[in-house]
């Protein structure tokens, strides 16, 4: 029994006087983690295009997705004071990096309501109710990844050259205005160019 007593105190001996203790020094020195470490979650905006599958897979409800058509903005945000950093929102992410994990460990904070990260989206608003029809972004991206498959959709086609579309839009006319064939060609949501597409085909 005396032996490892000894060799113990031999091992505190070493630590207290060469080389230190193994315990981090925290808060005093911040420890820097590995790379991998999921650490505050962070959304690029400019790879982020609005989607809001992030918020449908987060098992702990941690991003909320609101739109305002009335500023034609959408804004997602994400409260890491309660998220569980499971890693979903990322690896379900549609453009794959719209969101990430920096390394950042120090959350604490007194004001739980400061604890979120938020990213804001242009709405595309359907020229004929007024209604989502998606944001700028994810149009433009899904118009890229379809290529000329795109040009099935004239909501499509219309988002990636927004700044040639010289149409008026229809929500500032009438309400009561009839659907005419030409409205295929306009930013719609899929409810309405539904409706155009069975006027155009049974009147
Ligand atoms: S692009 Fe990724 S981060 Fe952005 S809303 Fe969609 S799923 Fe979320
Ligand atoms: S890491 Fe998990 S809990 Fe946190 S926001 Fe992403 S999906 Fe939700």
């Amino acid at each position: 029994m005396r032996k490892p007593k000894l060799r113990e105190l031999g091992e505190a001996i070493k630590v207290l006087l060469v080389e230190g203790p193994y315990t981090s020094k925290f808060p005093k020195e911040m420890t820097v983690p590995p790379d991998e470490y999921r650490g505050k979650p962070k959304f690029d905006a400019d790879v982020c295009i609005g989607c809001g599958a992030c918020g449908e897979v987060c098992p702990a409800r941690a991003i909320e997705m609101v739109d305002d058509l009335e500023s034609g903005k959408r804004t997602l945000k994400l409260r890491y004071d309660i998220c569980i950093f499971c890693g979903q929102c990322h690896q379900y992410c549609t453009t794959k990096d719209g969101i990430d994990y920096t390394t950042e460990y120090d959350l604490a904070a007194f004001d739980r309501s400061e604890m979120n990260v938020t990213v804001e989206k242009e709405l595309a608003i359907c020229e004929m109710c007024g209604g989502f029809a998606g944001t700028k972004d994810q149009l433009r991206w899904i118009s890229k990844r379809l290529g000329s498959l795109a040009y099935s959709n004239p909501t499509l086609i219309l988002s990636g050259m927004e700044n040639l579309s010289q149409m008026e839009p229809i929500h500032s006319r009438s309400k009561d205005r009839k659907t005419y064939r030409e409205d295929i060609f306009r930013i719609l949501c899929p409810k309405c160019r539904r409706k155009v597409f069975l006027t155009e085909e049974w009147g």
